[in-house]
């Protein structure tokens, strides 16, 4: 199996994707494209939307898109891509059959996001409205965090139903069933992606445990950047995850080449 470069322990790079056997499930933020100082400013490679298109006709069309984001901005991020995607941590979802009617509703956070406008302006930090919850980032201020913390965590006190999410930089509110590996269970419930081994590429805590989900359920979970995961292949940022996925769009070199064969599952 190729090794990365660096010695991280969990250093291995993924294997070749299996394209009749494999599914797919990519983050956006930090995974394919690279963190920006705020949410609406990451940089899109014009070359992603095709890739992704590409990939997903190559996995017959088990590749998901699985982002903390509303649907909406990803789809104005890649308006290029149309296939199945998951949003809002799950609690939105496109083109995935196995998720239809497994969302969850839309609830007036009219009051919840005038509080959070109001702290993010006294701050000075970023607030981020959200059609099923809200974000507050100090990346612009990490000196806030605690501030930060405590108030997001004053406000869930008082909304049953919500739940705190930690992410790079930024605290969140998001509905309590509405995580990505529950969103996956679903997901793979269903065609094109019953069956198939899933493999995860995600940076971030709120990819932990999808990731650990992939692994456990005979696939593959792959962290993407530096931090601690569970996760048994890594790749460096989005920049190593595109030519990795480039390479699997492709038909393999003869003899296998670079990534490996379709083998070397040895996740648990
Ligand atoms: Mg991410």
């Amino acid at each position: 199996m190729t090794r990365h470069p660096d010695t991280l322990r969990t250093a291995a790079a993924p294997p070749r994707l299996d394209p009749a056997h494999d599914a797919l499930f990519l983050d956006f933020d930090g995974t394919l494209v690279a963190i920006a100082p705020t949410p609406d400013a990451v940089i899109v490679p014009p070359a992603l939307a095709p890739l992704l298109t590409a990939l997903s006709a190559r996995l017959g069309g088990a590749l998901a898109l699985v982002s903390g984001r509303a649907l909406d901005e990803i789809a104005g991020f890649l308006p290029g891509y149309g296939g199945p995607a998951i949003g809002s941590h799950g609690a939105e979802a496109r083109g995935l059959p196995g998720l239809a009617g497994g969302g969850v509703g839309p609830r007036d956070l009219a009051a919840l996001h005038d509080r959070f406008r109001a702290f993010a302006a006294a701050e000075g930090l970023l607030f981020e409205p959200k059609p099923h919850g809200a974000a507050i980032h100090f990346r612009a201020r990490p000196e806030a965090e605690a501030r930060a913390r405590a108030f997001v965590t004053e406000v869930l006190a008082g909304e049953p139903g919500l739940a705190l999410q930690t992410a790079k930089m930024a605290f969140e509110l998001r509905p309590e069933g509405a995580t990505k590996d529950a969103a996956l269970r679903a997901a793979v419930a269903a065609a094109p992606f019953a069956g198939r081994r899933p493999v995860y590429l995600g940076d971030d805590t709120t990819d932990e445990p999808a990731i650990a989900w992939a692994g456990s359920s005979g696939g593959i979970g792959v962290k993407v950047g530096d931090g601690d995961s569970a996760a048994r292949h890594r790749l460096s940022g989005p920049a190593e995850v595109l030519g990795w996925l480039c390479a699997q769009a492709a038909e393999p070199a003869p003899g296998g080449g670079p990534g490996g064969g379709p083998d070397g599952r040895e996740d648990g």
